[in-house]
């Protein structure tokens, strides 16, 4: 064989191997963390939690979440500002252009395998989903029960358009969603949806957590964090994620700055167990500033009991690490479940999107 037919069969067998790599967080049969090297506590590790002095007692918090009465728009509406409605726990709806999203729809009582028993709400949906104007977009984080909830995808039906990481689109078929309204994405893929001559793109992004909704499926699907870009605003969603330094400024770089970061603050104690897939406070504003957010709002938090911290904590504990940042509430500020807030749009990723 001549050198050069070597050469050539060797870079042509070379790109065939790279076009063959999967990428980093996908594993033979599971999906993983690029930038976590601890293997997290399993079963075991959550009992030992659960049953540690580090988880606190919620009872007598559970009256005093916050709540607002929220002020919904028409989808008619004409105002330029997006208009941001905490419905409650990671579920926000945002209204802009016309074009309604919705995260995480969870409107359940229960957190849980069973409809009767489980994480209990300690707070109510701001609304029900028969209150809600119609819904265009639906982005899922993940499978666990606090975000993806049978009952509510079930009563949403074929309205919205779902944006949902790999390995989800079979769940949703199961449930009755036609596969037209399915779109599974990897991360860093993207989709347009038009309502109304209006452009919604959505682009599925990394996020440090985990999968899983019994004991024998963990990890077989992915999770993921999403951007959502009109042409003159943009939002970030974070849905259930870990610290690390490389993934949010990625996002930041390749799609910041946003106008809305929407990112938790909540079920991250005891540390030990929880920091690889629940960020803190403190490591929430780095994730504000990573992403380049003008404002963020913190979510996963005041609606069901999931880790040590009192339910009422994570706001008081951002207040801390946010001062210690010389940021204030209209960098990164809490809701009142129900409450709705309007950000401007700053027409500046007009020719970020064709119409
Ligand atoms: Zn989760
Ligand atoms: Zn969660």
């Amino acid at each position: 064989m001549s050198f050069r037919v070597f050469a050539i069969l060797f870079l042509f067998t070379g790109s065939l191997a790279q076009a063959a790599d999967p990428p980093e967080h996908h594993s033979e049969s599971t999906y993983s963390n690029p930038f976590v090297t601890a293997k997290q506590g399993g079963l075991f590790g959550i009992i030992r939690a659960r049953l540690s002095k580090d988880w606190q007692a919620y009872d007598s918090e559970r009256d005093r979440v916050p709540t607002a009465i929220p002020e919904l728009i028409a989808p008619e509406d004409a105002s330029t500002n997006a208009t941001v409605t905490w419905i409650g726990h990671a579920t926000v709806l945002i209204q802009h252009q016309g074009i309604n999203v919705l995260t995480d729809p969870m409107f359940s009582p229960y957190a849980s395998p069973v409809s009767f028993a489980g994480p209990k709400r300690v707070s109510n949906p701001a609304v029900s989903l028969e209150q809600m104007p119609p819904i265009h977009a639906v982005v899922i984080s993940h499978n666990h029960y606090d975000h993806l909830d049978v009952a509510s995808i079930k009563q949403l039906g074929d309205q919205p358009v779902y944006f949902v990481p790999l390995g989800l689109r079979s769940w949703l078929e199961a449930r009755g969603i036609a596969s037209s309204q399915i779109r599974e994405m990897d991360w860093w893929q993207e989709e347009t949806i038009i309502i109304s001559g209006k452009t919604l793109r959505v682009t599925a992004t990394p996020s440090q957590h985990f999968s899983g909704r019994g004991l024998f499926d963990r990890n077989e699907t992915l999770w993921a964090s999403w951007g959502l870009a009109w042409n003159d605003f943009q939002a970030w969603f974070g849905g259930d994620t870990g610290y690390n330094d490389q993934q949010f400024k990625e996002i930041g770089a390749r799609l910041g700055p946003f106008d809305l970061g929407i990112v938790p603050i909540g079920a991250y104690e005891p540390r030990w167990f929880m920091s690889t897939v629940h960020v803190n406070p403190a490591e929430a504003l780095l994730i504000h500033r990573d992403i380049g957010a003008r404002a963020s709002m913190g979510i996963h938090w005041g609606a069901f009991v999931l880790a040590g911290e009192g339910v009422l904590t994570p706001p008081i504990a951002l207040a801390t690490a946010r001062a210690a940042l010389g940021m204030n509430t209209e960098d990164f500020d809490t809701f009142a479940v129900g409450e709705t807030r309007h950000y401007e749009a700053q027409a500046q990723f007009a020719s970020a999107i064709e119409p």
